[in-house]
């Protein structure tokens, strides 16, 4: 049994042929690389299922300063501001997209998934969408390995690191899993659950990584919320049967062409985008001389 895949086409098809579920060549796959049990992999998928929620409940309950003072509980505000823009169930998911990710740039624990800098989009759409949809625990482990399956994909044919092909490999790869995860969930065939992945990524395509002194930070926290709402409503219109035109596939190939194009100071590097703005500099220039003073008190202790 292929357990992966070169191309989503590949997974239709096998799924389709050997009528198993989606996530379950995920689920071998894991089995295989982790060398564990079925019973071991659904408890490694609760674990970091309840990481991700205790995220989310740490970036809305404690203080969230980062070190560079970038980062400083916007989350907290964004779910406590009386004014909701859309419903509340849309602030609420974008207050807990900041949350997550908040945690990991304050250097808390988080799921990496894909990435630490993407960390907050799966747990805000997660904890959201069992929320507003009732669903058992099961059924979202169900669509962590959806999600997994997805990034391995992506990776394999383009990539998922912002140091290879820009934000959008990073967030427009979290954004893709999460819009997946959202169509599987709500009883959407293998054609939405797919054509959610394609929509996701055209609508992140040549996102830049510029994170402001090097630090996953800024803009990284507010593109973790707005990736979260893009996957959001690219599920809303795959699970509508929209054609997102372009096969998923050839989405994915754009993404890895893009990426390889996309110049180097566009690629975590901080040299290029917001990280190269005049507050950019400035503050990485204050940061480098927090660290220097940092070193000199540590050598003057030791
Ligand atoms: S800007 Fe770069 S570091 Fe920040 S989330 Fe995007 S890919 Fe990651």
């Amino acid at each position: 049994m292929n357990i992966l895949f070169d191309s989503f086409e590949e997974w239709r098809s096998f799924c389709h042929k050997s009528e198993t579920p989606l996530y379950q060549p995920t689920l071998e796959y894991e089995i295989k690389q982790k060398g564990a049990s079925e019973q071991e992999v659904w408890e490694g998928l609760k674990k970091a299922y309840q990481v991700m929620k205790d995220a989310v409940k740490t970036g809305l309950s404690a203080d969230m300063n980062s070190y560079s003072g970038m980062i400083n509980g916007g989350a907290k505000k964004v779910a406590n501001v009386p004014i909701a823009v859309l419903s509340p169930e849309f602030q609420k998911l974008v207050s807990r997209a900041l949350a997550a990710k908040e945690v990991n740039s304050c250097m808390g624990r988080v799921v990496a998934a894909p990435t630490a800098g993407a960390s907050g989009i799966l747990p805000g759409v997660l904890v959201t969408l069992q929320e507003l949809h009732d669903l058992p625990d099961q059924k979202i482990h169900e669509c962590l390995l959806i999600g997994a399956g997805v990034a391995l994909i992506i990776e394999k044919r383009a990539s998922i690191a912002g140091a290879v092909g820009g934000c959008q490999a990073e967030t427009g790869t979290a954004a893709a899993m999460a819009s997946a995860a959202i169509v599987y969930a709500l009883g959407g065939n293998t054609d939405q659950v797919f054509n959610a992945v394609a929509i996701t990524i055209q609508s992140m395509l040549g996102l830049i990584c510029d994170p402001v002194a090097g630090l996953v930070e800024v803009p990284c926290v507010v593109r973790n919320a707005s990736a979260a709402a893009i996957a959001n409503s690219s599920a809303q219109i795959a699970i509508a049967d929209v054609s997102p035109v372009i096969p998923v596939d050839e989405c994915v190939d754009a993404m890895g062409e893009i990426g390889q194009t996309m110049d180097v100071k566009y690629k975590e590097t901080a040299l290029g985008g917001l990280a190269a703005t005049p507050t950019g500099q400035a503050i990485s220039k204050r940061v480098l001389i927090q660290d220097i003073e940092i070193m000199d008190d540590e050598e003057e202790n030791s």
